[in-house]
């Protein structure tokens, strides 16, 4: 099963895809990962993501598009199927997505859509913190993790206020035309985003158990 996961930031993509791959054993594609990993490893493209995602702003699209390629051809992805999360951001993300399935012989099975307001991002955003050793998300309120120490948690850099406004404008104004695209092909399924964690994964897990 081959999936994109979208929703803009605070939605709760990155909660739900950690338990969309966990149950049907996809390989986790998280470009929002990726170049975080690339910034504390200091690598190349680290350096070239970073003073982008400091401010908010999306990383051109010709970085973007070559490490996505680049992982989806490794070996696992036919074995396993993959959920993409955090990409495509542009409609030319998603046009180059395209032509990239297409030269792997790889076909989209389902875009996962999670819908909410975005006055309710801001709150989301700004409590969300993150395990330093495991890397899962947890929100301070929303859901707290049990063992909850200010040394093991961190907070994001774009999670401050500054890049949080204006993260959440370049996503509402790039976000609706790729939703147009695929809902274009059919491939759309809107999921209700304001409602508990395991109550969101129910719907997507009744979503995916029934394309299969
Ligand atoms: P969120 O989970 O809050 O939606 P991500 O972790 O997906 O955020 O992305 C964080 C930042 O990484 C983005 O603000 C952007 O700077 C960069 N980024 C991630 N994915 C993409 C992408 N597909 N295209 C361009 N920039 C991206
Ligand atoms: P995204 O990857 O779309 O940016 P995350 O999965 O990182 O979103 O979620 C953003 C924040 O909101 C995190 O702190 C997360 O724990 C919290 N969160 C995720 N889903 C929900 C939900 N259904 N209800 C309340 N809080 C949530």
């Amino acid at each position: 099963m081959n999936l994109l996961i979208m929703g803009l930031p605070g939605a709760g993509k990155g909660t739900q895809a950690a338990k969309i791959v966990e149950k049907f054993g996809l390989v986790h594609i998280s470009t929002g990962d990726m170049f975080r990993a690339a910034i504390a490893n200091q690598t190349e493209l680290g350096l070239s993501a970073k003073s982008y995602m400091d401010k908010g702003d999306l990383v051109p699209d010709e970085v973007t598009n070559g490490i996505v390629k680049e992982r989806l051809a490794q070996e696992d992805i036919k074995e396993k199927g993959f959920l993409l999360d955090g990409y495509p951001r542009t409609l030319d993300q998603a046009e180059v997505l395209t032509a990239i399935l297409k030269e792997l012989e790889l076909q989209l099975d389902a875009v996962v859509n999670i819908e909410i307001a975005s006055d309710k991002l801001v709150e989301r955003l700004s409590g969300r913190i993150i395990n330093r050793k495991t890397g899962e998300t947890f929100h301070k309120v929303f859901n707290p993790p049990a063992d909850y120490s200010e040394e093991d948690y961190y907070q994001r850099e774009d999670d401050k206020p500054e890049a949080v406004k204006r993260r959440l404008d370049v996503n509402i104004a790039q976000g609706q035309p790729i939703i147009e695209y695929y809902r274009a092909k059919g491939l759309v399924h809107d999921i209700e985003g304001d409602q508990d964690i395991d109550l969101v994964f129910e719907a997507i897990d009744k979503v995916l158990s029934n394309l299969k």
